[in-house]
């Protein structure tokens, strides 16, 4: 990790190395940070972050070889552009995983209490589980299978548009490439999955992707064969496009939260296409506009293991 982040040309985030040593417990664990300098140094910077530990001894490729290998090649992009209108942190977070997740121990619990400089963060994007196809089981598509199975594969979600008031318009305003086809919904209808639990507890603005789970999640069969990479070249350029637009833009300060149920009824005609009515259909609702349908929806989704 140290290696990578020198080639791409980032510069520590804290003293003298990337790496950010720390122990709960007795038990030892490390963070990794680096930073892309950008135009202004003084504003808080923008972090991109996901967890490198593994549940299991094995590749773990998608949980979470995928996420990682996605934000070093959006820190390299950026690297490459000369940096963005503030500094962009890339954040290689330890103890996601079970027995630490949600713990004191968790990586991202430590570096953003302990670690985190006096500017603190304007931003956060954290992915997980971003390297697989999204597919539905055989079972759950009523028949619709070959007809909805293929238009399923690239849907990648997203929460956290409803964590600041600014965020859905900017938000609305990325181009999504093709390849991966983006559905935000509220972080609330699958909890914290991930590193992105910390900044939500701490009112940072935040955006959390991921293609959920599927049946390779924390088994020995999750490996680097079964992940599509074109797939992860889009979420790559998408999260870029975030980390970049995010960069040049202030945040206001606000009181009230905000519903981007418009926002997200956008991204899921977007998204599905012609597909709209069938999926609809597949998930017992009626249309992707209000809050409860997609409440509904996003249920359904779950239900079928994802
Ligand atoms: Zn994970």
């Amino acid at each position: 990790m140290n290696r990578r982040l020198s080639e791409i040309g980032c510069k520590t985030y804290r003293g003298t190395s990337f790496a950010l040593p720390y122990r709960v417990r007795e038990t030892d664990f490390t963070n990794f940070a680096g930073v892309i300098p950008g135009a202004d140094r003084s504003l808080p910077p923008v972090l991109i972050g996901a967890h490198y530990d593994s549940v299991i001894p094995h590749p773990c490729a998608d949980d979470n070889g995928a996420a990682v290998a996605i934000t070093l090649a959006v820190a390299e992009a950026v690297a490459k552009s000369g940096g963005l209108e503030r500094d962009l942190v890339i954040a290689i977070f330890d103890a996601e995983e079970p027995p630490y997740f949600l713990s004191e121990a968790m990586g991202s619990t430590r570096f953003y209490e302990d670690q985190v400089d006096e500017r603190g963060i304007h931003f956060a994007l954290i992915s997980d589980l971003v390297g697989h196809d999204v597919t539905v089981p055989e079972n759950c598509l009523n028949g619709l299978g070959a007809k909805i199975a293929s238009p399923l594969k690239p849907l990648t979600f997203m929460t956290g548009a409803e964590s600041h008031p600014d965020l859905p318009k900017l938000l609305d305003e990325i181009q999504v490439p093709d390849g991966m086809k983006l559905i935000a919904t509220l972080n609330e209808y699958v909890g914290d999955m991930s590193d992105h639990a910390v900044f939500r507890w701490n009112a940072v603005p935040y955006v959390f992707l991921s293609c959920g789970h599927w049946e390779h999640y924390h088994q020995r069969t999750d490996t680097p064969d079964r992940l599509n990479y074109l797939k992860m070249a889009a979420i790559a350029d998408y999260a870029e496009s975030v980390c970049r637009r995010v960069a040049g833009a202030k945040l206001k300060d606000f009181i009230n939260h905000e519903d981007p149920i418009e926002f997200e009824a956008k991204t899921w005609k977007r998204a599905l296409g012609l597909f709209y009515k069938p999926v609809a259909m597949l998930l017992g609702v009626p249309n992707f506009k209000t809050r409860k349908h997609i409440e509904k929806a996003a249920q359904a989704l779950q239900s079928f293991g994802l």
